[in-house]
Formats: C-alpha cells, sequence, structure tokens
C-alpha cells in the first residue's frame, strides 16, 4: 500500500502557467523550476510546460540534468557561475548566466569559453543580497559588451524584496530604480517574481519569472492561490494506519506534550518529519480527512502523527488522508506552522512518492 506520496496534477500546472500567461500577455513567461520544481519534479514540470519560453533554476547541477534529459528551451542560471569550470559547462550547454558580482565579471572576461554565452547583469535595486550597485553599473556594462564572451544583447534583471506586501513602498522604489539604470538600453528586462507578476503590473518588463504561482500558491500569507484563480498542483497525501480509542486525560506521543480532554478517537496517520511534514506543528495544524478538517493533537514523528477525530468518528484504516492541497490549501497549513508553503513543499524528502493525479 503507498502511504505518504505527492499527488502531481500536471493539468492544474498547465491551467496556473496560462493563467498568470493572462496577467501579462506581452511578456515571455520563465518558469522557475530551481529546487526540483519546489519539490513537484523539475523534469515532469519542464516536460509539461512546453510553451515556457525558458526555465530558471538556482544551481548548474539542476540545469544540466534538464539538457542531458532533452530539454532543449532556454535555462537561465539565476545566480550565474561560481568557478570557471561551471562556466565552461553552461556556455557549452548554452544555459543563459547572471554576472552579479566582481568575481563573475572577472571570471567572464578573463575566460576563453567555447562559445558565447547570453548574460544577464544583475542589480541591486534593494535586496541587498547579490547585485552590482548604482556606482559600478556604467564599469560593468561596457566591459561585459567589450567582451567577445558574450552572445546577442546584455540583458538585465533585479529581483524584488516585498512585491507579497502591497503596502511597502519598497517595490516602488525598486521599479523606478531598476527603470532609471536600464532604460538606456535594448537588452531584455527582468524583475518580476510571483508576487510582482500578481501585483506589480508595472514590474514585468520584458521576462517575468514565477516560481510559486505556478505551483498554484499564492506568493502573499494574505491569500490563497484560488484568490488569483490557481489551482494547487501538489496533494500531499497519506492513509490511516490505526483509530484508537483515546480516554479523557490520556497523554499522546513524545512528551506527552498533549492531553484529550474528552473521551475520543485518534488517527494515526503515516505521515512524520521523515517525510518532510515538519515536527514543529502545533496542536491544531489542520488535516483534511473524510470531508472535513481535523486538528494535529500530539508531537509529529519520524513516520507517524496523530489527529483527533473526534468520538463519533466512523473514519477507518486505510483512508486517505490530505496534509495539504486540493482539499486543505498549503498556505492554511503554512500559517498554522508558523512557516511559508515554498519550505513545505520543498522539504519533502524522497520517501514520499511522487505520483500523477489521473
Ligand atoms: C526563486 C526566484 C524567483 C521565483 O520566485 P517566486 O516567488 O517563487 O515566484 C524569481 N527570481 C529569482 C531570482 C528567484 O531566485
Amino acid at each position: 500500500m503507498l502511504t505518504a506520496e505527492a499527488v502531481i496534477d500536471l493539468q492544474a500546472l498547465q491551467h496556473n502557467y496560462q493563467t498568470l500567461k493572462q496577467h501579462c500577455p506581452q511578456q515571455q513567461l520563465v518558469a522557475v523550476i530551481k529546487g526540483d520544481a519546489y519539490g513537484h519534479g523539475a523534469l515532469r514540470v519542464a516536460q509539461t510546460l512546453t510553451s515556457a519560453d525558458m526555465f530558471a533554476v538556482a544551481r548548474i547541477e539542476e540545469a544540466l540534468e534538464l539538457r542531458a534529459a532533452g530539454i532543449e528551451t532556454p535555462i537561465l542560471l539565476l545566480e550565474g557561475c561560481f568557478c570557471l569550470e561551471d562556466l565552461m559547462l553552461a556556455a557549452e550547454q548554452r544555459f543563459h548566466t547572471v554576472v552579479h558580482s566582481d568575481f563573475q565579471l572577472q571570471q567572464f572576461t578573463s575566460a576563453q569559453l567555447p562559445a558565447p554565452i547570453q548574460v544577464w547583469l544583475k542589480l541591486d535595486t534593494g535586496m541587498h543580497r547579490v547585485g552590482i550597485e548604482r556606482e559600478q553599473f556604467c564599469e560593468f556594462v561596457q566591459q561585459l559588451q567589450r567582451s567577445s564572451n558574450l552572445a546577442g544583447e546584455l540583458g538585465f534583471i533585479s529581483h524584488l524584496s516585498c512585491a507579497d506586501d502591497l503596502q511597502s513602498d519598497t517595490t516602488a522604489r525598486q521599479i523606478a530604480l531598476f527603470e532609471e539604470l536600464t532604460k538606456a538600453y535594448s537588452g531584455p528586462k527582468t524583475l518580476a517574481n510571483s508576487a510582482g507578476v500578481l501585483f506589480w503590473p508595472d514590474a514585468q518588463y520584458d521576462y517575468v519569472r514565477a516560481g510559486i504561482s505556478l505551483y498554484g500558491i499564492s506568493p502573499s500569507e494574505q491569500s490563497i492561490g484560488q484568490d488569483y484563480q490557481l489551482k494547487p498542483v501538489m496533494s500531499l497525501k497519506s492513509k490511516l494506519i490505526s483509530v484508537r480509542q483515546h480516554r479523557k486525560g490520556e497523554p499522546i506521543g513524545y512528551g506527552e506534550i498533549w492531553r484529550a480532554s474528552e473521551d475520543t478517537l485518534v488517527g494515526v496517520v503515516a505521515m512524520g518529519y521523515g517525510d518532510g511534514y515538519p515536527r514543529s506543528a502545533p496542536a491544531g495544524t489542520p488535516v483534511y480527512i473524510n470531508g472535513r478538517i481535523v486538528p494535529i493533537v500530539g508531537r509529529v514523528s519520524m513516520d507517524m502523527l496523530t489527529v483527533d477525530l473526534g468520538a463519533d468518528a466512523s473514519d477507518k484504516v486505510g483512508d486517505s488522508v490530505e496534509l495539504w492541497g486540493r482539499q486543505l490549501p498549503i498556505e492554511r497549513v503554512a500559517q498554522a506552522l508558523d512557516t511559508i508553503p515554498y519550505e513545505l513543499c520543498i522539504k519533502l524528502t524522497k520517501r514520499v512518492a511522487k505520483t500523477l493525479a489521473s
């Protein structure tokens, strides 16, 4: 019996792609599939999104795997190359790379590459993580444009730090700085992540980079994907492996952190931190079973977690349980867990089988 599984709905993925496309019909859409497509399976996602204009990943190994599997769509390395060997590989494989530092500029301009490579110059417009400063901008542009290693026109990329917060004035300042620095250049520009696509049309430029929203998940803690007509791609499921009588006052699980206030039935679900479900889940974290939400009680252990089914429950061993997905938005679960959906879906372990929704 298959217990813990992440059921992947490729039709929902396609639907989300089309829905996002409607937000930016003039733009090219970059599907961000780093981190094994946020735990959804990068290769299958890439094979499904055949009309994506580009894919983006964080590490060259992720890009190499996609190429080796026959994905010919352009692939952008979001943080560029970290050493000369990787830059050579990137040129060989025709990846797009990013230059965000003196180190990368030196490496790029002095390398003897097997072929010219497309470069996106990363500007720091406010994230202050990677990217070059305003004062360095002209120098970087000149050096890159002069290099025979550059293929095509130099592109420009920056990243929004607060786009999920509609009250913050940071995004408007980031857009203004990006605009000011790049307006004299005709090369391709990209600034928006999912929150940029959904909330900041001025940030869309030529290419938008959508990650979390492709998977049907809202980039904002104030909403769920469904609010934007997005559909959850992943449903994390497992099974009830036991239903037990539990008497008032009895504790449950490691550390006895919960005691029943009434006689009840406790369900044991084959799902634990060994599957990537957070051990930190507090009592009350929602779980979906047989048409209703029940609370987690007691500590999540490696292979199991326990839920309070209620005294009148008729749930049986083998019944299907959904931890998040179609019936229970992952945004709600993330809120209960004091984290964000990104972290939940990417942390699933390989013990969780990936299956396709029918
Ligand atoms: C991960 C990432 C994205 C995608 O962000 P979402 O919020 O998932 O849409 C876009 N751009 C960069 C540089 C990233 O690292």
